[in-house]
């Protein structure tokens, strides 16, 4: 099975101002495809592997043939995550960004205390990544938290639930904001798909 590049379900220009256009043109069709190129090409090493998803894949690192656990660590986890990423955005005309509401707010608010204090404590550990990675919720067994991933690894390889992510690769806002990692963040709360967050839980 050959993965593929999951349908953006918005345009280019639909997370602008906060992302701009340019970004998620290059981000998406470029990065993300030499992640789905470069797995593909692993896997194809090994024609007998039987078709697993990509979430299984990334659940079974270590039952991989040894030559390519790293390519499918790195690969498969920027595929797995990109594609998650994508879901967790939306337009801020069509309801993207804002502050949580119904189930999802009531996860944060028992999880955190408050949509504020979770905000900055997201914030926080997304800008203190070192390097390229992600900041994460995920659910861990029924109450909410953050973590960060170094590079492309993935919850989903410790079969933690993810919710919501945001990429803090420097390729994800450099166009844009350069150096400056915060702002971005800050930006990207404006294109938060809460309904997305909800859906997860
Ligand atoms: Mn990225």
């Amino acid at each position: 099975m050959k993965f593929e590049l999951p349908q953006l379900q918005y345009g280019y220009d639909a997370l602008e101002p906060y992302l701009d256009a340019g970004t998620m043109e290059i981000h998406y069709g470029k990065h993300h495809q030499a992640y789905v190129n470069n797995l593909n090409a692993a896997l194809e090493k090994y024609p007998q592997l039987p078709d697993m998803p990509i979430e299984k894949l990334l659940q079974s690192l270590d039952a991989l043939p040894e030559d390519i656990q790293t390519a499918v660590r790195n690969h498969g986890g920027g595929h797995f995550n990109h594609s998650f990423f994508w879901t967790c955005m939306r337009s801020p005309k069509d309801g993207g960004g804002g502050e949580p509401q119904g189930k999802i707010a009531d996860a944060i608010n028992a999880s955190f205390g408050d949509f504020v204090k979770f905000k900055d404590m997201f914030s926080k550990a997304a800008a203190g990544v070192f390097g390229s990675g992600w900041a994460w919720v995920i659910n861990d067994n029924g109450k909410l938290s953050i973590v960060t991933t170094p590079n492309q690894e993935s919850p989903i390889s410790k079969n933690q639930k993810p919710i919501l992510v945001i990429d803090v690769w420097e390729h994800a806002y450099y166009l844009n904001y350069q150096n400056r990692r915060p702002d971005f963040i800050a930006a990207w709360w404006h294109v938060v798909d809460w309904t997305a967050a909800e859906k997860n839980l």
